[in-house]
């Protein structure tokens, strides 16, 4: 096993891998840039290094930077968390070409998943569903029309490259496609310094549903169920759930076998997520190459109700709602697979118990459209109690940067079922204090209550067409529910 990991990240995930670490008997060295001197990870790792300043371009993403730390640390190896360069290869492979370990997948599987386009056709072949769409990159908008009309509009222009959301445009009709089209190649070229573009059905009203995957070198491949994560804003993930109460028992293992076939198509080795999108249409059964074939199916095991969409090769922010459920530690895995070792799991052994939620915690203001909203946090007070877990790296009187991402915090409940878990997670949410910032705590309690959510009637739309309403629930109802429950 490793003697001494180099972390490169900050925040909730940076606490999160050194708690983990010093469990396993394995020695710290934080890079932090010079905003996050007096940052929590900095306080508790065994050793810390500042790699730069403020902006993550000159600090958490100066690859030479990490790289000489490592180095000069006698660092094995370097986790690199989520966002950041956990997805790069070209840091990866740097760090394999240093004899670091980079503490995820390889940097040819990193590229093989990365590009998305790339990663739908390899599906593709290996007969794994995949959206309706181009069977390749889009040269310009005349071809993307071309494939528009044959699959049918409306349709998702998408960024090969993409991420995080963004390289994204619908067409709802030919008159659209051409914007669309170079509407999202401008992000993209922006954004990744790659404008190649593909094309996909646009799935109606549809839910995000992940499995969670692990794979050691040694050819062991398990999942650990799946996450509902439909609850999104600004294309980001806001609240996260497993197991996804919307599936049929055949579903979700369909589900589980996909993402498996998935895993071993790439040769994966780590931790990684396998994303669909899950089309919930009522009544519409769909044919093997998604095509509608009967309208009036009223049977759901009936329907080819999910597609592959990307593969994400690193941790996700959401990880523990998988590891509540099946008592498996994620990030502990993670480094043993790095390490060379066999996953400490065999999928016989792995119960899925229960039922968790997971809430992000942002400074941000849900009323000026969930905007960030930084500052110097004043006050915090933490729930506590049996299947109640924080993930955070704030203390009263830390700062909460402009620099980066505006979550500070998750709280991730385990209940027996779902029920008990909204009732747990609208106790913790009620408890947890936060002075000095804006933060979406209230507007999560909120939806808490809410009818829709809490009988599972949602979309990926769903927060973004209701948020104001979510917002505005008036006392008087906000008080019916509270005392139902
Ligand atoms: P998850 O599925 O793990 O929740 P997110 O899409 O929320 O993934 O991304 C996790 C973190 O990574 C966020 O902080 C987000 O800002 C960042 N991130 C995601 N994609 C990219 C990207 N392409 N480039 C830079 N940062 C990204
Ligand atoms: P990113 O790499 O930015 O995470 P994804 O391909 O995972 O991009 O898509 C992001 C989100 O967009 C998904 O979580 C889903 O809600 C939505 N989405 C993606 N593809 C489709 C599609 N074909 N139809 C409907 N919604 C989609
Ligand atoms: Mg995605």
């Amino acid at each position: 096993m490793f003697k001494k990991i180099l972390i490169a990240n900050r925040g909730e995930i940076a606490m999160r891998i050194l708690r983990c670490c010093r469990e396993m008997g394995i020695d710290t060295v934080m890079a932090y840039s010079e905003e996050d001197a007096d940052s929590l990870p900095v306080q508790f790792a065994t050793e810390s290094v500042c790699i730069g300043p403020a902006p993550a371009g000159e600090s958490y993403l100066n690859q030479e930077a990490l790289l000489s730390a490592a180095i000069a640390f006698r660092c094995e190896a370097i986790h690199p968390g989520y966002g950041f360069l956990s997805e790069n290869a070209d840091f990866a492979e740097k760090c394999e070409k240093n004899g670091i370990v980079f503490i995820g997948p390889t940097a040819k599987m990193i590229r093989d998943a990365g590009n998305k386009q790339a990663a739908r056709s390899l599906m593709k072949k290996h007969s794994i569903p995949v959206v309706p769409g181009s069977d390749g990159i889009l040269e310009n908008w005349q071809a993307a029309a071309e494939v528009a009309r044959r699959v049918g509009y409306p349709v998702l222009i998408k960024a090969s490259a993409g991420g995080g959301g963004r390289g994204m445009r619908r067409a709802y009709d030919e008159n659209e496609i051409r914007r669309a089209f170079e509407e999202a190649q401008a992000e993209a070229q922006s954004a990744f310094g790659d404008g190649s573009l593909y094309l996909e059905k646009l799935i109606l009203n549809p839910r995000h549903i992940e499995v969670q995957i692990l794979a050691d070198r040694n050819g062991h491949v398990v999942h650990l169920g799946e996450r509902d994560c439909t609850m999104q804003r600004r294309n980001q993930k806001l609240l996260e759930e497993a197991p996804a109460k919307v599936l049929t028992p055949r579903q979700r293992e369909a589900i589980h076998k996909t993402a498996l076939r998935v895993a071993k198509a790439v040769h994966y080795e780590s931790a990684g997520t396998v994303e669909f999108v899950f089309d919930q249409k009522a009544g519409t059964e769909l044919g093997d190459d998604g095509s509608e074939k009967n309208k009036f199916c009223f049977d759901r095991e009936k329907k080819s109700s999910f597609y592959f969409i990307e593969m994400n090769t690193r941790v996700q922010v959401e990880h523990p709602v998988s590891e509540m459920i099946s008592d498996v530690d994620i990030i502990r895995e993670q480094i043993r697979i790095a390490a060379g070792l066999d996953l400490s799991v065999q999928q016989k052994s792995i119960q899925l118990k229960g039922h968790s939620i997971e809430c992000r915690i942002n400074a941000e203001n849900p009323a000026m459209h969930f905007a960030p909203c930084p500052g110097e946090i004043s006050f915090v007070h933490f729930p506590a109690g049996k299947g109640i877990r924080i993930e955070s790296a704030v203390y009263p009187g830390c700062k909460v940067s402009p620099y980066y991402d505006s979550m500070i915090g998750k709280i991730i409940v385990h209940a027996p079922n779902r029920l008990e878990a909204i009732r747990k997670m609208r106790g913790a949410l009620a408890e947890l204090t936060i002075e000095g910032v804006e933060t979406n705590v209230d507007f999560l309690y909120l939806l808490m209550f809410n009818t829709d959510y809490m009988t599972g009637n949602v979309d990926t739309g769903f927060l973004e067409k209701n948020a104001e309403a979510i917002m505005n629930w008036d006392q008087e109802s906000r008080k019916f529910s509270a005392g139902k429950s």
